[in-house]
């Protein structure tokens, strides 16, 4: 564990990696201009290359340094939402090197809204950022997950339990049309309300793979089969891991956690209970159905990413 963020500056800036709290979940962070340490993010990881990491910045400054041709819609988007959970894709400046963009001439831009992360970056300058689980593993939203996840070989700044716990929402700003590669907390309709224009999702273009190379591999998955549970089932098969938001079981011998339509802590626990529930060697989980009618921002993220640990 990192006791200071001047501690965690100096690795940084000699080419270590270390992870970093943010607001969705930990990231495993590398100074985004230092080829040697960026490979090392994808090794330590087992990350494959052609999988592009965000570039996480403090100031605007910073911006300026990695990206070029930045539409209106993304200063807008940049006002309206920065520090946040949305990550922009802009034209990259020739500068970013491009084991960080897996050769692509776009770069993923974010400010994460975290105050010990946006602290260190102002002293190490633009870091690069995939979630700081090993590939396979679900996304890290405590410092334990890290520490169990590399058996403490990597150096973590403990900034709690994530807030939001689910990835950032990911927009296309490279080309005209405004493109949600990847849904987070940041809908659609909250781009297109800023940006006064139709978001387009990738899935209806069928561009998601192309576009959004991250999007191909399941890191959302536990080692547990994940499956809806629907209101009207009633076999609920009693050794395994239940997560309800709306029925609250009067079955004692069941493991299960009832959230009462708190979405925002069924988001941000959700990682952690797919780990415990491999940790305790459930073979399933089960989720009560979630529908797309929820009014609460994380809803479609929420289900795309329970989607994903289904399939
Ligand atoms: P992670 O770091 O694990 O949260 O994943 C980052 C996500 O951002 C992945 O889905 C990447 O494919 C996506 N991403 C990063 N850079 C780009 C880019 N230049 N263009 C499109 N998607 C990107
Ligand atoms: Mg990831």
């Amino acid at each position: 564990m990192i006791s200071s963020i001047e501690q965690a500056n100096e690795l940084i800036l000699s080419g270590n990696v270390v992870a970093i709290p943010t607001e969705t979940v930990y990231g495993l962070a590398a100074d985004a201009f230092n080829l040697v340490a960026v490979e090392k993010t994808f090794k330590i990881k087992g990350r494959p290359q052609e999988n592009p990491l965000i570039v996480h910045i403090s100031n605007l400054a910073q911006l300026e340094q990695i990206a070029h041709d930045i539409p209106d819609d993304a200063l807008r988007l940049i006002k309206a939402f920065w520090p946040g959970p949305l990550t922009i894709v802009l034209k990259k400046k020739p500068e970013v090197p491009d084991i960080v963009t897996a050769g692509l001439d776009t770069v993923a831009v974010r400010m994460p809204n975290h105050d010990i992360t946006l602290a260190l970056i102002e002293k190490t300058g633009p870091l690069t950022a995939p979630s700081a689980n090993k590939s396979g593993k679900p996304s890290p939203t405590k410092p334990e997950h890290i520490i169990a996840d590399y058996d403490g070989s990597v150096s973590v700044i403990d900034g709690g339990h994530c807030k939001i716990g689910i990835e950032s929402t990911v927009v296309d700003l490279s080309e005209d049309d405004a493109v949600i590669l990847r849904p987070g907390f940041i809908t659609s309709e909250m781009i297109s309300d800023i940006i006064g224009k139709n978001v387009s999702t990738s899935e209806i273009k069928g561009e998601m793979k192309a576009k959004s190379p991250g999007t191909r591999y399941t890191h959302y998955k536990p080692k547990a089969q994940v499956k809806w549970l629907d209101e009207t089932d009633t076999d609920w098969p009693s050794k395994s891991y239940f997560l309800f938001h709306t029925i609250k079981p009067k079955r004692a011998e069941i493991n299960y956690y009832y959230y009462n339509r708190d979405y925002s802590a069924f988001a941000r626990d959700l990682y952690d209970h797919f780990r415990t529930a491999d940790h305790l060697g459930y073979s399933q989980i089960f989720i009560e159905k979630l529908k797309n009618s929820l009014k609460h921002p994380i809803i479609p993220a929420l289900i795309d990413r329970i989607q994903r640990a289904i399939m």
